[in-house]
């Protein structure tokens, strides 16, 4: 028989190992961004149209290349950074695997340029990982690298890519912790010809203010703790700035950012008691540590490592955030680079900390509309077999009782069912929301006084790709500056809800991959804002409502984040339960 074993051909091999360095422009924005930065850049300049898919450019003037060196940088496990196995052990660049620019090159189209001390600048072109032309370049310094067609090659992965709002949002996040990390680094940041960043040179407290906007400033609480296994610095946001999301949560080991939980959870426990339920603590927090006592190789993308000594690090870090929360509170917060104009009074800074200022309006009913014909449609008429006595004084054969403040149970004609009253309401607003979104047949209320909200730039920019549906679904909003100014909001949503629902749409988490569209993504958002929860008492009209319009639904079944509304209970189930 003959031999079926093959290596395969390196075009493939890389296009392979694409998929796990490229997933997404953003990763390919990462990957250019910190080679810049281990090139010892000082300025980096980022480029991008229609959210990175056609378009991805950084240019940095850091140490640059030769012309041999453009050529191998191509050139899977081509470093610079490494050179024998011991050297991963104590890596202080960014990159090292030397995989990223093969990886990118072979699922791309891709132009370079470069110069440095000692040669005369380059140009190269690269389609698909295949050389195409070269030629001498007149760049003045370091290195650009242009990424077009992103997987043009590849079009199932092409295809998979989400909407700009989302892919925007990964290319933000990037941008957002590269930033943060890189304080000493100026850069800019141009998105679809328009310069939406522009940071100079700065200091780290300044760098934050300048990504989050001024409303920041007085809630950073400086942290700074040496111990023999880790120096922990950065800044910690007051209790007071907590949000209903985790966007503000940035951890950094070795200055690279990383995700844990243990750390989250860790900080979080610091906080206990200062934070209303359901919100999440903001911080920066900066963990240097010896680079033998951590693993940052166990995930492809390094965004998670392994420590050695990860539960004294846990009560490090648990008992500097306590301290420096403990210090903020009894004293002002020495703040020596601030800018004198922008002082606030010494009685705020020494006040307590007080709840968020985000208040759920616990009087919100969204059963404005209640239509008792439609109640009936659920009643089965055909009541001849059913196994309940629905014998009652009223003429509504349905009965409706709420258990738990959790559960609404409810009959047809052969079954018990119980319904869970949060995840029906989702799903009720959710198809409706959809249904206003296609449709844009939402109805909405002025309001009188407009609700003013300032806007960071990354939720300005998101705001943007997805105007379409909110005002699709009712809102009528005038942006000025990094203001918003919102005129009319649908029926439906209360007006001290207003904050919370944009501020969380426009700070949403990742974790979008079931999201099919923008405007999918939105309804599903807003349905779970804006439903009631567990743990609400529910009026009878209110229990009505929910079974009425959930049986109504194309979808009864599934909640929009496909969990289980609904639970039937039938005779034999019943039965089956005494006979055991
Ligand atoms: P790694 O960063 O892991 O070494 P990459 O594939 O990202 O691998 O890059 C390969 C090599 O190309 C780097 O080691 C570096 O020598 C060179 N390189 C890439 N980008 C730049 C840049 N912007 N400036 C200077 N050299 C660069
Ligand atoms: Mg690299």
């Amino acid at each position: 028989m003959s031999d079926i074993i093959k290596i395969l051909p390196s075009d493939v091999s890389n296009k392979i190992a694409a998929g796990e360095v490229v997933q997404r422009p953003s990763s390919v924005l990462k990957e250019l961004i910190e080679n810049s930065i281990d090139a010892n850049s000082t300025r980096i300049q980022i480029i991008i149209k229609d959210a990175g898919k056609n378009l991805i450019q950084v240019i940095d003037n850091g140490k640059g290349m030769s012309k041999n060196d453009m050529h191998l940088s191509f050139i899977k496990h081509a470093t610079s950074k490494i050179n024998k196995i011991e050297d991963i052990f104590s890596i202080s660049s960014m990159g090292f695997r030397g995989e990223a620019l093969a990886a990118i090159a072979s699922v791309s189209m891709l132009e370079m340029e470069s110069i440095n001390d000692y040669q005369n600048g380059h140009f190269i072109e690269i389609n698909g990982g295949d050389l195409l032309r070269e030629k001498d370049s007149n760049i003045q310094e370091g290195t650009s690298i242009k990424i077009k067609n992103i997987f043009y090659n590849v079009p199932a992965r092409r295809n998979f890519l989400k909407s700009d709002f989302v892919e925007l949002r990964h290319i933000l996040d990037v941008f957002h912790r590269l930033a943060i990390s890189h304080p000493e680094i100026e850069f800019s940041f141009i998105n679809n010809e328009e310069e939406i960043f522009y940071l100079k040179q700065e200091s780290l407290n300044k760098r934050i203010i300048s990504i989050f906007g001024e409303k920041i400033r007085e809630n950073l609480i400086p942290i700074n703790e040496s111990t023999q296994i880790a120096n922990i610095s950065g800044f910690v946001l007051k209790p007071e700035f907590s949000k209903k999301s985790r966007s503000n949560q940035f951890i950094f080991v070795n200055n690279r950012f990383i995700k844990s939980q243990f750390i989250n959870h860790s900080i979080s426990a610091s906080y206990d008691g200062l934070l209303k339920d359901g919100y999440y603590p903001g911080y920066f927090l900066f963990i240097a540590i010896d680079p033998t006592k951590i693993d940052v190789n166990v995930h492809p993308n390094k965004t998670e490592i392994k420590f050695d000594d990860d539960q004294n690090l846990y009560s490090i870090i648990n008992s500097s955030v306590k301290h420096c929360l403990g210090i903020y509170q009894v004293g002002p917060v020495l703040d020596f680079d601030k800018d004198p104009s922008m002082d606030i009074s010494y009685d705020q800074v020494k006040s307590q900390p007080t709840s968020p200022s985000i208040e759920i309006n616990s009087d919100f009913n969204p059963f404005k509309v209640f239509n008792e014909k439609e109640v009936n449609k659920v009643i089965d008429d055909d009541l001849a077999d059913n196994i309940f006595n629905l014998e009652s004084g009223n003429n509504h054969a349905l009965k409706i009782f709420q258990i738990l403040n959790k559960f609404i149970v409810s009959t047809n004609k052969s079954s018990l069912i119980i319904i869970n009253q949060n995840l029906a309401h989702q799903r009720i607003l959710y198809e409706s929301f959809l249904k206003s979104i296609f449709e844009n047949s939402a109805n909405s209320q002025k309001l009188v006084f407009p609700i003013e909200l300032s806007l960071t730039k990354k939720q300005l920019l998101l705001y943007n790709k997805i105007i379409d549906e909110f005002k699709s679904i009712g809102f009528d909003i005038i942006v000025r500056n990094e203001l918003m100014l919102i005129e009319s909001i649908p029926f439906g949503i209360e007006k001290n809800n207003v904050e919370e629902v944009i501020e969380n749409i426009l700070n949403e988490d990742f974790n979008t991959s079931n999201d099919f569209s923008t405007s999918d993504f939105f309804a599903k958002r807003l349905s779970k804002i804006t439903s009631i929860k567990s743990g609400q008492k529910l009026n009878s009209e209110e229990q009505e409502y929910i079974v009425n319009h959930l049986f109504s639904c194309k979808e009864p079944n599934l909640s929009p984040d496909n969990k289980q509304i609904f639970i039937t209970l039938n005779k034999n189930d019943i039965e089956n339960k005494f006979n055991g």
